[in-house]
Order: structure tokens, then sequence, then C-alpha cells
């Protein structure tokens, strides 16, 4: 998709909250710091649109991107900051599992992890979390333009193993920095639930 026009259409507390047009979402999770609002930047050809790094103790909101008046995107706040408390993360998982467990708009889950190094436990525990829900999961791991493409493969099996990926289920090779992976996630997206 050639993406000209977007629009951040609410940073959400409450479901009250959340557009009603029934355009299809998809949501973006991954731990903080991984890259994840670069690549929703990249994906939306914007510089910094997309927040990068919210920091513990903010305001946690659920921001849906309206993109081409088709679909949202849907960038669910960092999970994985060790300094957090208790009480915050709680909310964190509440707010998340409402909208992931219950939102019929939610057309499947983005997972964003870090290629270089093995899916944390917190990224183990999101998988398992779509998987138990049996929301549809596409795993991007980005920041592949720190390590040579030639030992891309052997990472991605990593991130499989690790995950203990199902069947069907896509790891794509993507990078903020050369835009590696954008065309073919763009294709998929546009492809899911049809
Ligand atoms: P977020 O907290 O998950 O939203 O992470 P950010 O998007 O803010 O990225 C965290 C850091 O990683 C920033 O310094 C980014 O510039 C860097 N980063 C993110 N994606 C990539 C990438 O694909 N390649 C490289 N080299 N750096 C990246």
């Amino acid at each position: 998709m050639k993406v000209n026009n977007v629009e951040l259409v609410i940073s959400a507390v409450k479901p009250e909250q959340y557009p009603d047009e029934g355009l299809p979402e998809f949501a973006l999770a991954g731990r903080s710091n991984v890259g994840k609002s670069s690549f929703i930047n990249k994906m939306i050809n914007r510089k910094s649109m997309a927040r990068t790094s919210s920091k513990p103790g903010k305001t946690q909101t659920l921001n849906f991107y309206k993109i081409e008046e088709a679909l949202y995107f849907v960038d669910v706040p960092g999970y994985g900051f060790a300094r957090v408390s208790k009480r915050e993360r709680e909310a964190w998982g509440q707010m998340i599992e409402t909208y992931i467990t219950s939102r019929e708009q939610l057309n499947g889950v983005l997972l964003i992890i870090d290629l270089r190094h093995p899916p944390t436990k917190d990224d183990v525990m999101m998988y398992d979390f779509l998987k138990h829900y049996e929301i549809p999961c596409l795993v991007i791991a980005t920041k592949a333009d720190k390590i040579p493409r030639g030992k891309w493969d052997k990472h991605k099996k990593v991130v499989k193993d690790t995950l203990d990926l199902v069947k069907g289920d896509e790891i794509i090779v993507f990078s903020s920095e050369t835009g590696e992976g954008k065309d073919k996630v763009w294709g998929i997206l546009n492809n899911w639930g049809r």
C-alpha cells in the first residue's frame, strides 16, 4: 500500500473512546525499546508520527492511527519495563487483554521482536497469550540491518524455536533503517482476513 494519509485519531484510555467506524484493525505489540514506533513510522512513511519509547509512569494509551481511510494501526504500550510498579503492570495487562480478547475489528496482532536476540520471556508470554485466544499473529523481527544478511536465517530459526512458532505463523525480517520487509508486510496485511 502506498501510504499518504495517516491520522492519529485517538489516544484512548478506555473502550468508549475507541473508533466505531468498523475499519479493520491491526495491533502492534512489543517490548519497550524494541523498535515498535520506528516500525510504524517506516510502514506509514513518517519520520516521527508514532511516539518513540513511551516511558514508564506516563499514561498508557492505545493509539489508533487511521491509514488511508482503510484500516487502523493500533499502537499498544510496550511491555517488559522492569521498573514499572505492579499496579501499572496490572493496568497495562487489563487494557490490552480487554482490547485483544473482545475487539471485533481486530484482524490480527503484529508482534515486534528484535532479530538480533532470542525472544525474551515477555515476548514468549505475549505470543502464548495470542495463541491462547486464537488471535492471528505476524512476527516482525526488526533491526535486521544490525546483523549481516548471511546470518538472518540462523537468527530467524532461533526466533522460531524460542517462540515455539505454530505452523502457519510467519516471521518477517524487517529493518526500519533500510525498509527491508516493508512491502512484504503490506502484502500480508492487504490480504489478511480475506
Ligand atoms: P519502541 O520503544 O519499541 O517504540 O522503540 P523505538 O522505535 O523508539 O526504537 C528504539 C531504538 O531502536 C531507537 O534508538 C531506534 O532508532 C532504534 N531502532 C528501531 N528500529 C531500528 C532498526 O530497524 N534498525 C536500527 N539500526 N535501529 C532501530
